[in-house]
């Protein structure tokens, strides 16, 4: 790396708003969310924490609320529960971290639309319609693709009104592309890589991609190394599908979701559940010799160092680390 990239690189990263979309505490009550101390230690602003997937019942997602809420209060000198983007950029100004919650699925909503509403106030900013399967209101990327419920548009509808980013990630692509058309939003995809990369029914198609950026929307790049490709996970690998995105829709569409998995040692799947329903081995999740590997917090200022090392201009790097995510909770969010 050159002298130029060595020094500047830093400097635009130490002060840019850096935003991962999507990464996952386990998903149970009463956790020690200290992992997270390794964003604000990277330097990342803001991190969006899962609170519940389609198999995890209201109950549960209730009770996981409550226990981040308790623990951000309680280590309230470096962190804060994030409902505004203000509250992002207080974050950035405190030297804190800021976290919102995210839903990985509708199931929890149990198809009443008033649900919505109240997981906005307990601080859910972003959500999916389904999760890898289908379910009554819209259909998953490993299943049968039957497009949008009539359910599913008054979904969409009620999560563009109560503030919330509509998040398209994990959700079929049929019902993806039926979703940007309802929503009246821009619509992001958290955490998904293009397809024309690496052939995984998780990544998303040029057609997607450029739905989302007609919708003013953002593609938050996966750190999952299966999405990226051999289960790998190098800054050059992120940058390569950054560039892929770049040159179809403008790099003004660029996020970045991890998707880091902070305790991959607690199994936070319900009893009942089989891996192999939600994560088939045949799709390349586990078993496929060596732990899964996903992009970690502290690579995050390598990534931006790649990003200038690779020619693009400094308020493009901004926008990837975050500015493009403020853009769209900017025109989403309602605080
Ligand atoms: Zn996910």
């Amino acid at each position: 790396m050159d002298v130029a990239v060595v020094e500047k690189a830093p400097e635009i990263y130490r002060k840019s708003i850096v935003w991962d979309s999507h990464s996952c505490m386990p998903i149970k009550a009463n956790q020690d969310l200290s992992a997270v101390e390794r964003h604000r230690r990277a330097g990342a602003t803001f991190v969006s924490l899962n609170v519940g997937m389609d198999f995890n019942p209201l109950a549960q997602c209730i009770r996981v609320i409550a226990g981040f809420r308790d623990w951000i209060a309680r280590n309230s000198d470096r962190y804060l529960l994030a409902g505004t983007v203000e509250d992002v950029k207080r974050a950035k100004r405190e030297g804190k971290l800021a976290i919102a919650f995210d839903l990985e699925g509708s199931a929890m909503l149990e198809d009443d639309l008033t649900m919505l509403g109240l997981f906005r106030d307990l601080g859910v900013r972003q959500i999916h319609l389904a999760y890898n399967l289908n379910n009554s209101i819209a259909s998953g990327c490993h299943d049968q693709d039957r497009g949008l419920t009539a359910l599913g548009r008054a979904v969409v509808k009620e999560i563009n009104r109560v503030g919330m980013l509509m998040d398209c990630s994990h959700t079929g692509r049929k019902t993806s592309l039926e979703i940007m058309e309802v929503s009246s939003k821009p619509v992001i995809f958290s955490h998904s890589n293009p397809l024309a990369l690496r052939e995984h029914v998780r990544n998303i198609t040029d057609e997607q991609i450029d739905k989302c950026a007609g919708t003013g929307g953002v593609i938050g790049i996966c750190g999952i190394g299966p999405f990226l490709g051999n289960n790998d996970i190098r800054t050059e690998t992120v940058i390569r599908h950054i560039d892929y995105v770049a040159q179809r829709v403008g790099a003004q569409h660029i996020g970045l979701g991890l998707d880091y998995v902070f305790h991959p040692e607690i199994d936070d799947l319900p009893a009942h559940e089989s891996p192999d329903k939600w994560w088939p081995r045949a799709l390349g999740y586990g078993g496929t010799g060596g732990a899964m590997q996903i992009v970690p917090p502290e690579q995050l200022p390598e990534i931006a160092a790649g990003l200038v090392q690779r020619g693009y201009a400094d308020a493009d790097i901004a926008g990837i680390l975050g500015g493009n995510f403020i853009r769209a909770a900017e025109q989403t969010w309602i605080g």
